[in-house]
């Protein structure tokens, strides 16, 4: 198994890429622990995990909080030891998030403080207890939009998806030498509640969908496998890299027939 004797911990794991992700890392052996705002979400995680034979734990925690994001590298380390893969997967897209004259100055903070700034307390918190375990792989959320503007305007959005890319450049160099790499996973748009949410018209969703060259939304399962793959050893020698998993989209100027 791939993940065989590590401890994982996921953020928004409840939902979308953390859910498939969580289940697909303890399928591979990992332990989970399952991070997420919303209580029963988490603790459904953890059933379908533990209902599979895996083993997992839920921690409540709300990533713009420093106290919430100590308490949950805490939690890993004194629930199962040690903490090899931190997954900075929670955030958020406003469904007021417009272009910079209408999006209001709170949708901006609020964006910023769960997709930056829960980023960051993950690391600050998080690198210590990989530190501790001799080195490990942290993989930050990014997302297709921190290469190109999005055609449905998502400022606040695209601008924290960028500056989660920046960061974890910068955390690859500061901690190459401690054996803990840093990547950033970039999804393309997915079928998952996050976008269906926000592209709420079939109109808005054929608007995406024109630009994706496989003319498909991609699924969180999918996500999770190349999550898998930055977690596991077979990535050993890839730190401060961005994995785009997009469909096509960021490649594509003109969209085929
Ligand atoms: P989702 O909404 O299905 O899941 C997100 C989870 O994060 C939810 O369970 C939610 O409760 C949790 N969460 C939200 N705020 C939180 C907070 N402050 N603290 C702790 N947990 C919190 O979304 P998803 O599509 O799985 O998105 C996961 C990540 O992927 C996000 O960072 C998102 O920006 C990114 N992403 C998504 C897409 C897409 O098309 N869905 C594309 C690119 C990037």
């Amino acid at each position: 198994m791939r993940l065989n004797n590590k401890v994982a911990l996921i953020t928004g794991a409840g939902s979308g890429i953390g859910l498939q992700t969580a289940l697909r890392f303890a399928e591979e052996g990992a332990r989970i622990v399952a991070v997420d705002i919303n209580e029963e979400n988490g603790r459904e995680t953890v059933e379908q995990i533990t209902q599979r034979g895996g083993e997992a734990a839920y921690c409540r925690a709300d990533v713009s909080s420093a106290a919430d994001c100590a308490e949950m590298i805490n939690f890993a380390e004194s629930t199962f030891g040690n903490l090899h893969v931190l997954f900075n997967n929670a955030g958020i897209m406003d469904s007021r998030d417009d272009d910079a004259e209408s999006t209001e100055e709170e949708v901006w903070d609020l964006t910023m403080n769960v997709n930056v700034k829960g980023v960051f307390l993950g690391c600050k918190y998080g690198i210590p207890a990989l530190r501790r375990a001799g080195g490990g792989s942290i993989i930050n959320t990014a997302s297709f939009v921190a290469f190109i503007g999005a055609a449905t305007s998502q400022i606040a959005y695209t601008t924290s998806k960028g500056a989660v890319l920046s960061m974890t450049k910068e955390l690859a160099v500061r901690h190459a030498r401690e054996n803990i790499r840093v990547n950033a996973l970039c999804p393309g748009p997915l079928r998952t509640e996050l976008l269906m949410k926000f592209l709420n018209t079939e109109a808005k969703k054929q608007r995406r969908l024109v630009h994706i060259p496989m003319g498909r939304f991609g699924e969180a399962r999918e996500m999770a496998d190349a999550a898998l793959f930055l977690a596991s050893d077979e990535s050993s020698y890839m730190t401060g890299s961005e994995l785009l998993v997009d469909g096509g989209i960021t490649a594509a100027y003109v969209t085929p027939e």
